[in-house]
């Protein structure tokens, strides 16, 4: 057991002693520091009903100390918490056991004028008192998170960004795509004109195949354009279980639109037949994917005809790492604490924000992004994610 702070050892000692003005000094002590808290501490009975403030709390819910000492703790919480907090309390009532005590978790709570805000409470036993107390102790993290949803917006932005200037690029390699069963409906619709339009019956048959294909090539067409919607649209990150393979393939379709692409081929390397499932927003993934997809073909700008390998390995029983590989110029040392930064770019008309952007949304995941370069022949950019676990479905 911890040795009683001085202060306590002064209180027993003037309790033991019937010092009653050695008393008075300590518990004014103790109040100075009650109020000097700048969190809100609120004692509760064990039916919630409020038993001491401290001067924060009156700052923090705009509450005078009458207006609270005898109501219950409940007045200070919005309705969807109200019932939950009455059920821990009478679990607590019923059982004598709580799974608060010690632990600290994130709330909404109410002022007295309505307005809600976000709070952190944690909650603690009230012990060597004459009956069951808990104090709760309350800091107002409205401010944080209203910072932290500026910084994830601001992220989620700059993420779109980049989307957007990957989509410029892939424009060309698009059109290139529709172009092409364009041309075929175009050509199948002149055949099948001509075969209406020459004398005799019409051979039913014979303009059912010119017709087929062109349903067959508007499908593709339409393919195209609904992938290409799926990259540009606002997105806000929506984590799903998926399947890893699946994805990296959907990837490494959308890259063959790429002009760049031209001359370098993708070599898998997956346990193909195996499931390995994620939590993860595939459309983010799939960005990370198709950057250091990009990134590996420019850096082997020189090296016409060589393979771009993506690679599958399970790091331990909770992780994943995804690796692509290429055989281009190297990351020089120079290069090497920079990689990551924001607007860091060798390429002439690069913007620098891939990598920075694939941290942030691997970080997001709760994942790890790391190369190893052998300058000059090899570059592996890889990263970590946390296989699927049911936790993480019930987070979302
Ligand atoms: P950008 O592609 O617009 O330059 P990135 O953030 O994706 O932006 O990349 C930053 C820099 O990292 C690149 O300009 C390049 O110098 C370097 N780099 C990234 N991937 C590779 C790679 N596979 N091989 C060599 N250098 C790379």
């Amino acid at each position: 057991m911890k040795p009683p702070s001085k202060l306590t050892l002064a209180l027993l000692l003037a309790n033991e002693n019937n010092n009653y003005q050695a008393i008075k000094d300590a518990s004014a002590q103790l109040i100075s520091l009650f109020n000097a808290a700048p969190d809100a501490l609120i004692i509760i009975d064990q039916t919630g009903v409020i038993e001491l403030i401290n001067t924060t709390t009156q700052t923090m819910f705009l509450y005078n100390e009458h207006d609270l000492i005898g109501e219950n703790i409940s007045m200070l919480m919005p309705d969807s918490i109200k019932n939950a907090h009455d059920g821990y309390l009478s679990a607590y009532l019923q059982t004598g056991k709580t799974n608060i005590i010690g632990k600290g978790r994130k709330l909404s709570a109410i002022k007295s004028n309505g307005e809600e805000f976000c709070i952190f409470l944690s909650v603690g036993e009230v012990t060597n008192s004459s009956h069951t107390q808990f104090v709760g102790i309350i800091s107002d993290i409205s401010e944080q998170e209203k910072q932290q949803t500026i910084l994830m917006e601001t992220k989620e932005k700059l993420a779109q960004a980049t989307r957007l200037t990957a989509m410029g690029e892939l424009a060309a390699g698009i059109a290139h795509e529709i172009n092409q069963p364009l041309a075929a409906i175009l050509s199948y619709a002149q055949a099948s004109k001509r075969l209406i339009n020459s004398p005799g019956t019409l051979d039913i048959n014979a303009i059912t195949e010119p017709l087929e294909k062109i349903c067959e090539q508007a499908l593709r067409t339409h393919e195209v354009i609904d992938r290409l919607r799926t990259l540009v649209k606002r997105h806000t990150a929506q984590r799903e279980k998926v399947d890893l393979y699946p994805l990296i393939h959907e990837a490494v379709r959308l890259t063959k639109t790429d002009p760049r692409m031209r001359g370098h081929e993708i070599e898998l390397d997956l346990e193909e037949g195996k499931s390995i499932e994620l939590f993860v927003d595939p459309i983010q993934i799939q960005q990370v994917l198709l950057n250091l997809i990009r990134n590996a073909v420019d850096a082997m700008e020189q090296e016409k005809g060589m393979p771009v390998k993506i690679g599958c390995r399970r790091l331990s029983g909770k992780e994943i790492e995804v690796s692509v590989t290429d055989s281009g110029k190297g990351i020089t040392a120079d290069a090497s604490s920079s990689i990551f930064a924001p607007f860091f770019t060798t390429k002439k008309t690069g913007m620098g924000m891939g990598l920075s952007v694939c941290q942030t949304i691997i970080h997001g995941h709760g994942g790890r992004i790391y190369y190893r370069s052998k300058e000059p022949q090899e570059t592996i950019f890889s990263f970590s994610l946390p296989l699927f676990t049911e936790n993480q479905s019930g987070r979302e």
